[in-house]
C-alpha cells in the first residue's frame, strides 16, 4: 500500500518511494530498485569502456618496451593485441553504452593504438631483417665452408 505523503522520490525516475524501498547509488543519491539497478549497469559500461581506454595505454608502454625487452616479440604481440582490441571496440556498432563513456578519449586511445601498431610493425620488421641476415650468413658458410 502506497502512501499519498511520502517525501523521498527517486532522484532518477522520480518515483516516490516508501522507506524501506530507498536505495543510495555509489554517490549517495535517491535511487528506486529498478534506477539502482540501472545505475550499475552503467558502472559496469564505464569500466568496460575503462577497459578499452587502458588496452590503447598499455598497447603504447608495451610497444615501448619492446625496444628494450620483448623476449619471443612477447611484449610486440600483447601490444599489437590491446591495440587492436582498442581499436575495434572503440568504434563498434551496438557497443555505444561502453563507449559513450570514453567519447572524450578516443583521439588519445586512436593515437595510442595507431602509434603502437607502427611500432609493433617496425619492430617485426627488425626482427625479420635481423633472422634473415642470420640465415643468410649461415647459408653462406654452409655452402663456402
Ligand atoms: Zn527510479
Amino acid at each position: 500500500m502506497q502512501q499519498q505523503q511520502q517525501v523521498t522520490a527517486c532522484n532518477f525516475c522520480g518515483t516516490h518511494l516508501a522507506p524501506d524501498e530507498v536505495l543510495y547509488t555509489p554517490d549517495a543519491r535517491v535511487a528506486c530498485a529498478a534506477c539502482s539497478a540501472k545505475v550499475d549497469l552503467v558502472a559496469t559500461d564505464m569500466r568496460v569502456g575503462g577497459n578499452i581506454r587502458n588496452g590503447a595505454i598499455y598497447s603504447i608502454i608495451a610497444a615501448a618496451i619492446s625496444f628494450v625487452f620483448n623476449p619471443f616479440l612477447l611484449f610486440t604481440i600483447s601490444s599489437s593485441v590491446s591495440a587492436i582490441y582498442a581499436l575495434a571496440s572503440v568504434n563498434r556498432k551496438g557497443d555505444e553504452r561502453f563507449t559513450q563513456h570514453i567519447q572524450r578519449d578516443k583521439g588519445m586511445i586512436y593515437a595510442c593504438s595507431i602509434i603502437a601498431l607502427v611500432i609493433n610493425a617496425i619492430v617485426v620488421v627488425i626482427v625479420a631483417l635481423a633472422f634473415a641476415a642470420l640465415r643468410n650468413r649461415t647459408h653462406h658458410e654452409y655452402i663456402y665452408q
